[in-house]
């Protein structure tokens, strides 16, 4: 058919040419109606044009369920923030050579009425880039300042570590939002909050990014680089943000008693950081002898397993006043 289209009309002496984009679906592969199939092959014409015209698309009813599906989910989370079905945990970020718990990080928590308690990484990955995470991640911020005036009336002052998807520093607006969220609690200082992001995917938007990271730090607030080593350009985003904070990914720290290069690359992140004036902290600190050795590298601070789990906020007050250091952490001196 496209070929048959595609070729010369004739107006008078002028050959004019025009081309086609067709959509279809096959029947008895796509179950519906005629009038919902006609609707299917519709949707593939579109997606002919977009693809770029004088071509043609087949509707995949696999690809078409999925799609479906995925909205549903999407309409489902947002549905549980209205019903208040999200939630949060913090786990401790501590400093080993002090004995003291620093910081908490706030970790975004589903409780799921069928599904129970459920982690980021079953629902956040199917926001990225939308709206919804814009929202998710708002939510969390206010969830967070809350909890932060509970715990300032009560004569508690924690470091606040929350995880911000670059989605959200660049909706317009941010910096407004964060002023807002710290003149709402009286007592919160900027420099209690600590934001973390990751590296996007690729590169693009990275000069974007480091503005909306420069103005979070005129705020006051540190900024770190979360999962630092994973991304594709960790040395390139480290050069353009002016994050005070690197977060060494918990994959090496996990491996690196075990795993010489894991070693290697935790070494690295931890000289990176002392040459550049940067704050270490290690991820997935799951054993006292990783602390230890830690410590040695020259790494004071970490979270994980082997401090404590992620907990609420309801538990957390009372850790912390029973919390006391591992005596191997303390004594283990750090080696810089
Ligand atoms: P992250 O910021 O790197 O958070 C650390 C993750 O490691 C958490 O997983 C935590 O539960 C887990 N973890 C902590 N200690 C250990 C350990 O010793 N061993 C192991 N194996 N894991 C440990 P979680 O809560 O599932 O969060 C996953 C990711 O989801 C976070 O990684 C963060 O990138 C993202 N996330 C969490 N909450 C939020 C949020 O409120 N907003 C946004 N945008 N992202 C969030
Ligand atoms: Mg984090
Ligand atoms: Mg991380």
């Amino acid at each position: 058919i496209l070929e048959a289209v595609a070729g010369p009309i004739w107006l008078s002496e002028h050959a004019c040419s025009v081309t086609a984009s067709v959509g279809a679906t096959l029947y008895p592969g796509d179950q519906g109606e005629p009038d919902v199939l006609l609707r299917h092959a519709d949707q593939a014409m579109y997606q002919a044009k977009q693809q770029g015209r004088n071509r043609f698309h087949v509707f995949d009813p696999e690809v078409d369920r999925e799609v479906v599906a995925f909205r549903k989910l999407r309409a489902r989370i947002e549905q549980a923030i209205v019903d208040g079905e999200l939630c949060r945990q913090y786990q401790r970020i501590v400093n080993f050579s002090e004995g003291r718990v620093e910081a908490v990080e706030a970790l975004a928590r589903w409780r799921h009425p069928e599904r129970g308690l459920l982690a980021p990484g079953d629902f956040l990955p199917m926001l990225e880039g939308t709206e919804l995470m814009v929202k998710l991640d708002d939510w969390v911020l206010a969830q967070v300042g809350a909890q932060a005036r509970v715990w300032l009336a009560a004569g508690r002052r924690l470091g606040l570590s929350i995880n911000l998807s670059v989605h959200r520093l660049l909706t317009p607006g941010f910096i407004n939002h964060l002023t807002q969220l710290l003149r709402d609690c009286p007592g919160l200082q900027p420099a209690d909050i600590q934001l973390e992001t990751v590296e996007t995917k690729t590169s693009v938007g990275i000069e974007a990014v480091a503005a909306v990271v420069r103005d979070c730090v005129e705020l006051g607030c540190t900024v770190a680089l979360d999962d630092f080593g994973t991304g594709f350009s960790s040395l390139s985003y480290f050069r353009a943000l002016p994050a005070q904070t690197l977060k060494i990914d918990q994959t090496f720290v996990h491996d690196m008693l075990e795993d010489e290069d894991s070693l290697r690359i935790v070494e690295g992140v931890i000289g990176l950081a002392r040459t550049f004036e940067r704050r270490v902290v290690a991820e997935g600190v799951e054993s006292s002898a990783q602390a230890v050795l830690l410590r040695r590298l020259g790494c004071d601070r970490g979270q994980g397993y082997g401090i404590a789990h992620p907990m609420f906020a309801a538990q957390l007050a009372q850790w912390i006043d029973q919390f006391s250091p591992a005596p191997a952490w303390t004594a283990a001196g750090n080696g810089h």
